[in-house]
């Protein structure tokens, strides 16, 4: 293994990192470092964040500028205002002993005029989100006629978020003979492409597997109900006591959901999502990032480029649909050599992307079973003593204080005062785990039960008020969510909206009692229909179709009516449940 001088990192450069805590090269800075120190290179480098891919761009990037030219001669893109704030508070902290060096962050959603008063007194180095900086090249406000080194960051992320066009935008305007590095975590086809039409020849570097997570990330899976998902969650998060983690879920309301109950039972969580204003998601990340908070509840979206370290945890409430996104997620622990786990709370249908992700990241899962209330308590009991032990005793400040607190204890035994500290503290989860039930692992059988379940709904649409005309130029459509599941015109809206990308006009909604209608424009129902097409709210198949207006008035009617009451009414109000937590 090299070390930084070796790579040829100038003294400057070298005290900063020690600073920093850096000793060694971590890989991908000594397979990039050296290249992009010499010639015109264009490199592709497959790694994750946490590999210690910014300083690996950053350290060269720093070495190359010519503080005496005070334009812009590089050029740093990336998804988001945090990895954009991140990367340059990163590149500052390697220029700190480099005279004139002025990198500027920009992005969108701050003042631009304030970012084009900077550009004026003179940058070398911009890192900018793609959308801003093409605002600013508009304006005129600045010139890439002296880039000689584009970095794309997080490359499939940006593709994830449509910034292609702006790249290629972007790109067009940058001179010819540019070095250009681009780091993803993943390689999809797209990626490809810009990799073909943008560079020569690239050296490609590829830290770890294409598309594989971390190496130090453990992946374990817990298969629960959909009623106990959120019980199973708690478990997890007492049964590790110093846990420190990001809970993905599908939907902003699913993520407010999880983290209201969280707060609500006493957990130290809060959530970030796209429903959030720039100043709420700020101050709730500051408060993630100096650990004040235990657990961040997020999107996919809103977690992007989300640059947090010494996460231990990553637990997915669910998966997500595509394997990439479950390797960005993981991806965020087990940074910078520590090792992270993620964590996946799934329901029996979701096995089969258990299996398409150990494939696509060629990692095994690990299946656990939900630890019981018995063991939490042991381990959490274990946990505080262990503090009670450790913690640090400021004796100047508590001494004055002690006469009377010996005092008062004075009555009471060494074993009668532990027991009372401990209980202090640990009430609360001994009430709760007396009396929860435990978590009983699904079976196949409980799954076709909810199969059968769907089938009883489905008949409904013939049933009920699909008979009734939709007004013009809307179609009718039916939904297997009605009063019961708490369903109501706002919720039920809500829950459309939230599913279906484009924002969808919706007319007419009638409530009943196992499932509803509602009308939308007519050019939007197979939009709608299709959306829904396999989806599940929780355990439960979703069965949206456009309504069946007047089949089997009379016949069907009866037969209907038996097969509803077949089906165990109890059992189909528990089940219901499920729509009413989420939305
Ligand atoms: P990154 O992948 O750039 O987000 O880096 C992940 C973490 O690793 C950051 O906290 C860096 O400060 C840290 N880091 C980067 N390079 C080194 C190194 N050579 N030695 C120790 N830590 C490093």
């Amino acid at each position: 293994m090299k070390t930084f001088e070796q790579l040829g990192v100038a003294p400057e450069i070298m005290r900063a990192i020690q600073e920093l805590g850096f000793e060694q090269p971590m890989p991908v800075q000594e397979e990039v470092i050296p290249l992009l120190l010499a010639e015109t290179r264009d490199i592709i480098a497959l790694a994750q964040t946490g590999t210690g891919k910014t300083a690996a761009f950053g350290l060269p990037i720093i070495q190359k500028v010519d503080p005496k030219q005070r334009a812009p001669q590089t050029l740093i893109l990336c998804p988001t205002r945090e990895l954009c704030l991140q990367i340059s508070a990163d590149l500052n902290d390697y220029a700190k002993y480099v005279e004139g060096v002025k990198v500027l962050p920009v992005y969108g959603g701050s003042s631009i005029e304030s970012q084009m008063r900077a550009l004026k007194r003179g940058v070398q180095v911009i890192v900018a989100t793609p959308g801003r900086l093409i605002d600013l090249l508009n304006r005129k406000t600045m010139s890439l006629d002296l880039v000689h080194t584009v970095v794309l960051d997080e490359a499939d992320e940006m593709l994830n978020m449509g910034f292609t066009e702006s790249i290629d935008d972007i790109l067009s305007r940058v001179p010819k003979g540019r070095s250009m590095l681009l780091f993803s975590a993943t390689m999809p086809n797209e990626i490809a492409k810009i990799t073909r039409k943008y560079m020569d020849k690239p050296t490609e570097i590829v830290i770890g597997r294409k598309n594989e997570g971390a190496l130090n990330v453990k992946h374990v899976y817990y298969m629960v109900t959909a009623r106990d998902k959120y019980l199973a969650l708690k478990r997890i998060a007492d049964y590790y006591p110093n846990i420190y983690a990001i809970i993905f879920c599908r939907t902003r309301r699913e993520t407010q959901e999880i983290a209201d109950k969280l707060i609500q039972d006493g957990y130290d969580a809060d959530s970030i999502h796209g429903d959030l204003s720039q100043s709420q998601r700020d101050s709730v990340m500051g408060k993630f990032r100096s650990k004040n908070l235990q657990f961040l509840v997020a999107t996919d979206v809103a977690a992007r480029g989300l640059d947090v370290d010494d996460i231990t945890h990553i637990i997915n409430f669910g998966l997500p649909d595509e394997a990439e996104s479950y390797t960005h997620r993981s991806g965020r622990t087990g940074r910078a050599g520590k090792t992270g786990t993620s964590i996946s709370i799934i329901h029996i249908k979701e096995k089969g992307k258990i299996a398409q992700i150990e494939k696509s990241m060629n990692k095994k899962f690990e299946k656990r079973t939900i630890p019981t209330g018995d063991v939490i308590c042991e381990k959490q009991l274990f946990n505080l003593v262990d503090k009670i032990e450790k913690v640090k005793v400021n004796d100047e400040e508590i001494e004055r204080l002690l006469p009377s607190i010996f005092r008062k204890l004075d009555w009471l035994e060494k074993e009668d005062i532990i027991k009372r500290i401990v209980s202090l503290e640990f009430n609360r989860l001994l009430e709760y785990y007396q009396s929860a039930e435990e978590i009983i692992e699904p079976s196949e059988r409980s799954s076709k039960r909810n199969r059968d379940e769907s089938r009883g709904e489905r008949v409904s649409n013939r049933d009920g008020g699909g008979s009734r005309q939709a007004e013009k130029g809307f179609t009718r459509i039916f939904i297997n969510i009605g009063k019961m599941d708490g369903a109501n015109p706002a919720n039920l809206m809500g829950f459309i909206n939230d599913h279906v990308t484009e924002k969808v006009r919706i007319g007419r909604i009638d409530l009943l009692k196992n499932f509803s209608f509602f009308e939308v424009p007519q050019e939007s129902a197979p939009k709608v229909v299709n959306t829904f097409k396999g989806l599940f709210v929780e355990d439960r198949k979703l069965i949206v179709e456009v309504a069946q207006e007047s089949e089997n008035k009379s016949g069907g009617r009866s037969n209907n009516r038996t097969e509803r009451n077949n089906f165990d009414k109890k059992e189909r109000r528990q089940k219901h449940k499920s729509y009413q937590r989420n939305y």
